[in-house]
């Protein structure tokens, strides 16, 4: 985990959100984390409400997480 990420889930990222009706700020938040990559949700920073998600393919998080155990 870089610095960056540990400082907060926040992307300075804006997407239009219907509820608002016009662009906002968004929170990027981490949901899973799969074999294939993380998935994203994106987060209307007014109003909590889901405007987009994202998928990416890095896999090196995952695979870290679940290290295989080393016999003694
Ligand atoms: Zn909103």
């Amino acid at each position: 985990m870089n610095e960056r990420e540990a400082f907060g889930e926040f992307e300075a990222t804006t997407l239009f959100c219907p509820r608002c009706r016009r662009a906002t700020p968004t929170r990027r938040k981490l949901l899973l984390v799969l074999p294939t990559g993380r998935k994203y949700d994106y987060i209307c920073a007014d109003c909590g409400t889901p405007v987009g998600g994202k998928t990416d393919n890095d896999s090196g998080d995952f695979y870290r997480t679940i290290a295989p155990r080393r016999p003694p």
